[in-house]
C-alpha cells in the first residue's frame, strides 16, 4: 500500500504500542525509548512464501478466515474477511473444507466449531488470542446472578440476551434459559424480541452495547438500566433495583472501544473541520451520543465505502481496520478517533509466524490448537444462535 498518496496519518505511539511496533519515541512515558524506525520488518520475509506454499499444498482442504481487526500480514492469506458472525457462517457454508483456520479470537473459533459440521476442525493459530470482553463473563458468575434472580422471583420474567462476543458457555446458558444471541447489527431486533417474551432483559457481557441500544434505539431512560457487577455481593444492586430495572447490564466492556472518550470527539472536531464522527456501539454511551453515526463493523465499512470523495471521517474502532479503510480510500480524509494507537492486543496475537506454523503443521498431518465445544454446550448455544437467525 502506498502511504504517500493517502491522507492517512498514523496515530502517535503509546509506550506499549512502541514496544509492539518498534518505532517512534516516547521518552515521557518510557524512559530511554527512542527508536528511529530502522528496524527490520517484524516478520521474516520468507514467511510469506512459506504461508503461500503451505496453503497451496492444503488446497481446498483448508479455509482461512480473517477478522477485520487482523493485521495486513495475516489478512492477505484470508479466503474471506468479515465480522465474527459472518465468518462463522462462511465456515459453515464450506462443508468440504476439512480445516477452518480462524484468524480471530477464541470465542469466534468456538462459534465456528458450533456452526460447522462434525467433519470439520477449527484451528486458532495462537491459543492466547482471547477476548477481554468475553472473559469478563464467566459461567459460574452468571449462574450465581441467575440464582439471585430466581430467589427474588423475577427469573421467569427475565430474558437473557448475549452479544456474539461471549464464550460458548455463556451462549449455552442463554440457550438453556430461552434467550437469544445478538450481534452489533441486530441488537435492537433481539431486544424487541426479548421484550415480547418477558418484562426484563439480562444483557451479557457488553454493558455499552446493551445501554446504547436500549437508550438510543428503544427509547428507554438511563435509569431503566442497572449495572450488575459480578465482583460485588448481589451484583452491587438492591432487590428493588433489580426488580425495577428494564435492562440488567453485565459489567463488561471492550478494552479497545472503551478507550475512546468524549475528549477524543471534541479534539477531532477542533482538529478536522467538518469531520463526521463514526463509532462502534461498543463505545461508551457519552461517546456514542456525541458521534454523528454509530454502527457495527460492517456498517462502518459500508458507510466509508459510500462516503463522497473529499469527505472527512473520524472513526472509533480498531486501528487495523481504520488504517486499511483509509488506505483503500485515499480520496477521503479518514482519521482515527484517538490521537494514540489502539489495537486489539489479543487479535494481534495472530501474526504471520503463528499462521505459518498452523498451516505447516496441517501439511505435516498434525492438527494444532484445535478449538472444540462440548456437545451439550454446543446444543444449547445453537438454540440461542438459531433464535437469533429466526428474529423477525
Ligand atoms: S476488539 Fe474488543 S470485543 Fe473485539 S476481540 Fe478485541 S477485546 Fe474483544
Amino acid at each position: 500500500m502506498d502511504l504517500v498518496t493517502s491522507t492517512w496519518t498514523e496515530p502517535a505511539n503509546t509506550a506499549t504500542a512502541l514496544l509492539l511496533l518498534g518505532r517512534g519515541t516516547d521518552p515521557a512515558s518510557e524512559r530511554g525509548v527512542d527508536c528511529p524506525g530502522d528496524l527490520p520488518a517484524p516478520s521474516d520475509p520468507d514467511l510469506v512464501a512459506r504461508a503461500t506454499a503451505a496453503k497451496a499444498a492444503l488446497g481446498e482442504r483448508v479455509f482461512v478466515l480473517g477478522h477485520h481487526y487482523q493485521r495486513d500480514e495475516v489478512i492477505q492469506f484470508a479466503d474471506v474477511t468479515g465480522d465474527s458472525f459472518k465468518l462463522a457462517r462462511e465456515a459453515a457454508a464450506r462443508p468440504d473444507a476439512e480445516f477452518i483456520v480462524f484468524c480471530g479470537v477464541h470465542f469466534m473459533a468456538e462459534s465456528a466449531d458450533i456452526l460447522t459440521g462434525p467433519g470439520q476442525q477449527v484451528i486458532l493459530p495462537d491459543l492466547a488470542a482471547g477476548c477481554s470482553m468475553a472473559d469478563m463473563a464467566v459461567l459460574g458468575q452468571v449462574e450465581t446472578a441467575w440464582e439471585q434472580f430466581t430467589d427474588l422471583g423475577i427469573a421467569d420474567d427475565v430474558v437473557p440476551v448475549t452479544y456474539m462476543n461471549s464464550s460458548a458457555d455463556i451462549k449455552g446458558f442463554v440457550g438453556r434459559n430461552n434467550g437469544v444471541v445478538c450481534t452489533s447489527s441486530n441488537a435492537k431486533r433481539a431486544l424487541d424480541w426479548a421484550f415480547e417474551q418477558g418484562q426484563q432483559v439480562f444483557f451479557l457481557p457488553d454493558q455499552h452495547l446493551g445501554r446504547n441500544t436500549a437508550v438510543l434505539e428503544m427509547g428507554f431512560d438511563l435509569d431503566d438500566c442497572v449495572l450488575y457487577d459480578p465482583h460485588k455481593p448481589h451484583g452491587g444492586l438492591t432487590p428493588e433495583q433489580l426488580r425495577d430495572a428494564k435492562m440488567i447490564l453485565w459489567r463488561g466492556h471492550c478494552s479497545v472501544h472503551g478507550r475512546f472518550t468524549i475528549d477524543s470527539v471534541r479534539e477531532v472536531r477542533e482538529r478536522v473541520p467538518g469531520v463526521r464522527v463514526l463509532v462502534h456501539p461498543e463505545c461508551r454511551h457519552d461517546v456514542v451520543r456525541a458521534a454523528d453515526e454509530v454502527g457495527s463493523t460492517e456498517y462502518i465499512i459500508r458507510a466509508l465505502d459510500a462516503a463522497p470523495a473529499g469527505s472527512a471521517w473520524a472513526v472509533g474502532t480498531e486501528l487495523n481496520l481504520v488504517r486499511r479503510m483509509a488506505l483503500a480510500h485515499p480520496d477521503k480524509h479518514i482519521t482515527f478517533l484517538d490521537r494514540t494507537v489502539c489495537y486489539c492486543s489479543t487479535m494481534n496475537r495472530i501474526d504471520l509466524p503463528h499462521l505459518v506454523w498452523a498451516l505447516e503443521e496441517l501439511v505435516a498431518g498434525r492438527v494444532p490448537n484445535r478449538i472444540t465445544v462440548d456437545e451439550d454446550t454446543a446444543k444449547y448455544a445453537r438454540v440461542a444462535l438459531d433464535q437469533m437467525l429466526a428474529l423477525p
